[in-house]
């Protein structure tokens, strides 16, 4: 094992009665990291998280902490802290009584604590003035940093994050998304992060992992899971995107309607896809063009313009292939499309942006 790996699962299985929650999970997290599990649902992260902090206990597999087995080690002895959605804050004390409350707990003397709270107040972008302030008068960004600086204050040498911001409104989790990534940038600590948001996500993480059902389907940087998701299940799940089942016979790639040049590009498209039998391509919106009349492109689809939508900055566009197929293309507004609904239209993208999904027809 290498040396900076602080936390190792293998075989982590957990089952509720007749039902498998987790089917055998296997995981390494480096010092340091920021570890992000994303997944819909039901898919089982926080069943891992309470593993790992010892809530519950484990069917079959073995968790690791610098090597050493705690899958057996009561919670209380775990170098481990949790932040949670419900913050399970004291509302009866103040500010700085919640902050101290774990050092009270190790026999810290008050003066310490106060200094170490007073400490962590200013970690957290939070007046010292607030260590008398009751938890109760604090708003919920407040409050969300007061659970952090509490989590903080036991000093523990990993923390994990069970939706901590789900449910926060949109302009608070945004800049709480940036806060707890400067955070995890100043403290150096491992956070293992959960979240059903990919974009909060893409944020924060060095790496992510996607679940489904109890499993990993890839474990890998935001971009790389963004630009060459393994399966299907990754690409949509990472945002909007237009799949085509694709096959290849002599080079030549065929499907849903698309036209495609023969060159060097596509032709290795064609061979990699030819071995996988069956696979996808994927092409995300913002890499499609509209075409004008002598334009030319790697691949080519036709369709008719069924809606545009502004989203701010940008505007989709929905159309609606020869075949049958929804399309959607995003352009920024500078770069928005002249024409209107009911328009016939050609779309046009390149091999270097398209992605070939082994082994999976839609
Ligand atoms: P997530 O956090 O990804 O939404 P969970 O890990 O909470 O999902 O749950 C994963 C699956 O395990 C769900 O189908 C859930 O119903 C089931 N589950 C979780 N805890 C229990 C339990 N104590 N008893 C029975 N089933 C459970
Ligand atoms: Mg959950």
């Amino acid at each position: 094992m290498p040396a900076n790996t602080i936390l190792r699962l293998d075989g982590v299985r957990k089952v509720f009665g007749s039902f498998t929650a987790l089917h055998g999970i296997d995981l390494e997290i480096q010092e340091g990291e920021f570890f992000t599990i994303v997944g819909p649902s039901g898919s089982g992260k926080s069943t891992i998280i309470r593993l790992l902090v010892g809530m519950d206990e484990l069917t079959a597999g073995e968790i690791r902490l610098h090597g050493e087995r705690i899958d057996q080690t009561p919670a209380n002895l775990r170098p481990t802290c949790m932040v949670f959605q419900s913050l399970a804050l004291f509302p009866h004390m103040s500010v700085g009584q919640n902050i101290e409350f774990p050092l009270k707990l190790r026999k810290v003397d008050p003066a310490a604590r106060k200094t170490r709270a007073i400490e962590l107040l200013e970690l957290l972008h939070l007046p010292a003035s607030y260590y008398d302030k009751r938890v109760s008068e604090c708003s919920g960004g407040e409050k969300q940093r007061v659970a952090l600086a509490r989590a903080l204050a036991f000093d523990p040498e990993i923390l994990f994050f069970d939706e901590p911001l789900s449910a926060l409104d949109y302009r608070l989790r945004k800049s709480l998304e940036k806060e707890l990534k400067d955070l995890h940038a100043r403290t150096g600590k491992t956070f293992v992060y959960i979240t059903h948001s990919l974009e909060e996500a893409m944020v924060m993480s060095d790496r992510i992992a996607i679940m489904k059902e109890g499993r990993f389907e890839q474990i890998s940087t935001a971009d790389e899971i963004y630009s060459q998701p393994v399966s299907r299940f990754v690409a949509e799940f990472m945002g909007e995107v237009n799949l085509f089942d694709v096959s290849a016979f002599n080079d030549r790639i065929e499907g849903e309607g698309l036209t495609v040049a023969q060159n060097a590009a596509t032709k290795g498209m064609a061979e990699r896809i030819a071995a996988a039998r069956n696979a996808t391509l994927m092409i995300r919106p913002e890499y499609v063009q509209f075409l004008g009349p002598d334009g030319s492109a790697d691949f080519t689809v036709e369709g008719k313009v069924q809606g545009i939508y502004a989203l701010g900055s940008r505007i989709h566009y929905e159309i609606k292939s020869a075949e049958g197929q929804i399309l959607t293309v995003e352009k920024l507004r500078e770069d928005r499309y002249d024409g209107g609904k009911g328009d016939t239209v050609r779309l046009g993208w390149g091999a270097a942006n398209a992605h070939v999904i082994e082994g999976q027809s839609l």
